[in-house]
């Protein structure tokens, strides 16, 4: 049976296996830098969550794990100066390593915001894991330590992203046909 999204996009950017490879990649990475650390990773609602949860799979040293919702201000596909928090974490993560893991970074103001207001929690530290990165499109500058993929000036949908609330369930990340959004 076809996948209900194949109609909707232009072309597949992201396989699964492409995918699934960096993914492990990614988590292989952060057991190393996280070793004997407190560490606690904080998935941001809901874009993240089948990255987080792949993520999460291939990390392979203690970790707890905690969920936020943050929304930009601003309408369409632009995002404004700023950000704020919908639904917050429940663990204190004083003392703790922080790791925020996004969908994609476009413009940066989202994770730059969100950093700023997370450090009032005084964590040990605190990093980002992005799957996507728009290099082009940024507006801060925003330290992102662990980047899946860079990817060109295009909507993406798909391995969570959405668009109007659909999409997220198709397991690569396609292109949307520019008629679908515009
Ligand atoms: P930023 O604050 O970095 O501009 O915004 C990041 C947020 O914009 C992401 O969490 C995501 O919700 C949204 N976003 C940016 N680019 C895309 C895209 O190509 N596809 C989808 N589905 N969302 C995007």
């Amino acid at each position: 049976m076809q996948h209900y999204v194949e109609k909707d996009i232009e072309k597949i950017l992201l396989s699964k296996e492409q995918i699934e490879k960096r993914v492990a990649e990614m988590g292989e990475q952060i057991s190393k830098d996280y070793e004997g650390k407190d560490l606690i990773a904080v998935a941001i609602l809901r874009g993240s969550v089948i990255f987080f949860s792949d993520l999460m799979r291939h990390i392979s040293i203690p970790m707890a794990i905690d969920f936020m919702a943050v929304s930009s201000y601003g309408s369409g596909s632009e995002t404004s100066g700023s950000a704020h928090i919908k639904f917050d974490m429940q663990e204190d993560i004083s003392g703790k390593h922080l790791l925020i893991v996004e969908d994609i970074i476009d413009s940066g103001v989202t994770l730059s915001n969100l950093k700023e207001m997370l450090k009032g929690r005084t964590p040990e530290s605190i990093e980002m894991c992005c799957l996507l990165n728009k290099p082009d499109r940024r507006k801060v500058e925003v330290p992102v330590k662990y980047i899946g993929f860079d990817i060109p000036d295009e909507f993406v949908v798909g391995y969570g992203l959405d668009y109007a609330s659909k999409y997220r369930n198709y397991d690569c990340v396609g292109v949307l046909k520019r008629e679908i959004y515009e």
